[in-house]
């Protein structure tokens, strides 16, 4: 019951599986990708935050094709482990450490990125403040790497919460890019506040000089972060007024499609039988609950210790 419950529940949850995807994950860049072409032309691409792998599924079948003597490189990064999967370069390691930043870069030997991917999320913590601070400076690192390996022209994909600093947000991927968009795809649930900043066009201001000290991440920003979090206001955002921009918003993927926040029956199979809830494609390699599985297997709990 609690299998199908949950299928019931999430139509992507149920596609994901039912598609080999790793994780649901994988139809909101699908879905950015319909709307935003993102994946025109890319030859090298990084995927931040990848694990368990579902974006780095899609890039691998969307940009490598069969008999591709220099096949495009995909590279991805995350603090987990992550099982691998074909043409795709993995790291395991931090994004938010300078150590992580230079082994991306190293890797490019001088070359450049079309796309850097980034569906990072850090663990909540159900302090919206905090998690949405974590979360900016998350995207910050990000982008960070990205000004180091990111041709001119080039796409940057990253995962925001919308809250009260994204216009804070917004102003700074204005320094870098023509184009900001923050888009909702589909299979993102409304109830979450998660959504995606895609940012086209990458024209650094004249003479910017990447560096791993990133003056967006200085104290001045920090210290506004904070000191709206501490006094719960507003008041802190330096863009007020006529500066205070209007980020433009757009929903993405197809209106007749699913709707991540509806319940869909289980469909009856060509056959006439019944759906058969699937496992996940790949199951997670070193999940935090695998000492409890080992201790459970092992009785540990029936032993009255
Ligand atoms: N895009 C992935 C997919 O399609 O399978 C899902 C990514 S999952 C929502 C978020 C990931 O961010 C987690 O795997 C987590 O380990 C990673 N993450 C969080 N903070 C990180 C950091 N500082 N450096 C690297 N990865 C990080």
């Amino acid at each position: 019951m609690g299998k199908s419950s949950k299928d019931k529940r999430d139509i992507y949850y149920r596609l994901a599986k039912e598609n080999g995807y790793r994780a649901r994950s994988a139809f909101k860049l699908l879905q950015i990708n319909e709307h935003f072409n993102i994946f025109k032309d890319v030859r090298n691409v990084v995927d931040l935050c990848a694990a368990p792998g579902s974006w780095s599924q899609v890039l691998s079948q969307q940009l490598i094709k069969e008999g591709d003597q220099h096949p495009p490189k995909i590279i991805a990064v995350d603090l987990q482990a992550m099982a691998p999967l074909p043409g795709v370069i993995q790291y395991q390691g931090d994004i938010t450490k300078t150590s992580t930043a230079e082994k991306i870069i190293s890797h490019f030997q001088g070359g450049l990125a079309d796309l850097v991917v980034c569906d990072g999320a850090p663990d909540v913590t159900g302090l919206h403040d905090m998690d949405e601070y974590i979360q900016a400076q998350l995207l910050l690192a990000a982008l960070n790497i990205t000004t180091h390996i990111l041709r001119t022209g080039g796409t940057f994909v990253a995962k925001i919460f919308r809250g009260k600093d994204i216009t804070l947000l917004y102003a700074q991927l204005k320094l870098f890019f023509k184009t900001v968009t923050c888009s909702k795809p589909r299979s993102s649930r409304n109830s979450s506040v998660e959504a995606f900043i895609v940012c086209q066009d990458y024209s650094p201001p004249e003479g910017y000089v990447p560096s791993m000290v990133n003056p967006m991440m200085d104290l001045s920003y920090s210290m506004h972060l904070l000191l709206t979090i501490l006094t719960l206001k507003d008041e802190a955002n330096p863009l007020v007024g006529p500066n205070r921009m209007i980020v433009p918003f757009i929903a993405c993927g197809d209106l007749e499609g699913f709707d991540s926040d509806m319940t869909y029956p289980l469909p009856v199979l060509p056959d006439g039988s019944e759906y058969q809830s699937l496992e996940p494609h790949q199951a997670p390699i070193a999940p935090p609950y695998q000492t409890f599985l080992d201790l459970k297997r092992s009785n540990f709990f029936n032993k009255g210790v």
